[in-house]
């Protein structure tokens, strides 16, 4: 089930989307109409069915007809992964930073953390390991950077 949790944000509208997407979820009755500038955080969404795809795209399509604006940051793993093999799954709306999922090579920890895509351009698609919070080990990078990243150097 599909989860919003609304803010203001600077007089910007913000929500928060968590849970998951499937043919049960109505984004525009969960979500509702922005009437202004909206930005969506996907950190908390765990999964997304085709359905679930659709019913996305059905939404922002329809936001984007609208000329309403509207922005991505946090992108999930399981949206990562939609964006890279559904075309125009964003459909126009710039997403602003992605989730990074990282292993730790000691432990073996899994970890999650949030990047900016500007910053995973600059850094040409070469993440740089981060210290594992658990035993202080080099985590890395822990997916394919050609794939997981794919939809960024799509021009
Ligand atoms: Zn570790």
């Amino acid at each position: 089930m599909l989860t919003a949790t609304k803010e203001n944000r600077d007089g910007k509208q913000f929500v928060l989307l968590g849970g998951t997407i499937d043919e049960t979820d109505d984004l525009a009755k969960v979500i509702g109409m922005p009437t202004g500038p909206l930005i969506v955080s996907c950190r908390d969404l765990t999964r997304i069915n085709s359905v679930g795809v659709k019913n996305w795209m059905k939404y922002f399509s329809q936001l984007q007809q609208n000329k309403l604006q509207f922005e991505f940051e946090e992108l999930s793993v399981a949206l990562v992964e939609q964006v890279n093999i559904v075309k125009n799954f964003a459909c126009g709306g710039p997403v602003l930073s992605i989730a990074m999922p990282f292993r730790c090579n000691s432990c073996q920890t899994g970890l999650t953390g949030a990047i900016k895509t500007e910053v995973v351009r600059s850094m040409n698609f070469n993440i740089a390991p981060v210290q594992c919070p658990k035993c202080g080990g080099s985590a890395e990078f822990d997916d394919v950077a050609e794939e997981y990243f794919s939809f960024l150097t799509r021009s």
